[in-house]
């Protein structure tokens, strides 16, 4: 496989201004040694997006618009420097970007009757109350 790509690179005829369109320069890819590692790179370094609506919403729940530069992308990578554990980077991960199915989530679409925290039944289950905000959840004995 990369010797095809190294192949198709070697034999194309492209010009500077190709070369300035695409991003990225074909000598230095024909001369890694990691090829699918830098194509990959340059793939992810594409097509990647800052999730601002995520992002925008942790600022206004937790009232950090006093803040101005949160530094998301340590933010981001404290899964990675904290734990090896794959399903509990997955669980940040997915905590970070508001891909936790919460019960005022799945209310809103159709799936659960109540949007009610099932543990206090007093208040919405959104990612604030259940983490941080709920009497029932911050009275519980902490991990030994
Ligand atoms: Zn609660």
């Amino acid at each position: 496989m990369t010797s095809t790509i190294r192949s198709t690179f070697k034999s194309s005829k492209l010009k500077t201004r190709d070369r300035k369109y695409q991003g990225f320069s074909v000598q230095k890819l024909i001369a890694a040694t990691k090829l699918t590692k830098l194509v990959y790179k340059i793939l992810i370094r594409r097509t990647f997006t800052s999730p601002q609506k995520s992002q925008k919403k942790w600022v206004r729940d937790c009232d950090l618009e006093v803040v101005e530069d949160l530094s998301w992308g340590s933010i981001y990578l404290l899964p990675r420097l904290c734990t090896l554990n794959t399903m509990i980077r997955k669980f940040q991960f997915k905590f970070l970007h508001r891909h936790t199915a919460t019960n005022s989530c799945l209310s809103k679409i159709g799936i659960m009757e109540t949007a009610l925290f099932y543990l206090c039944k007093t208040d919405k289950e959104t990612l604030i109350h259940l983490s941080w905000k709920c009497s029932v959840t911050s009275n519980e004995k902490p991990l030994e």
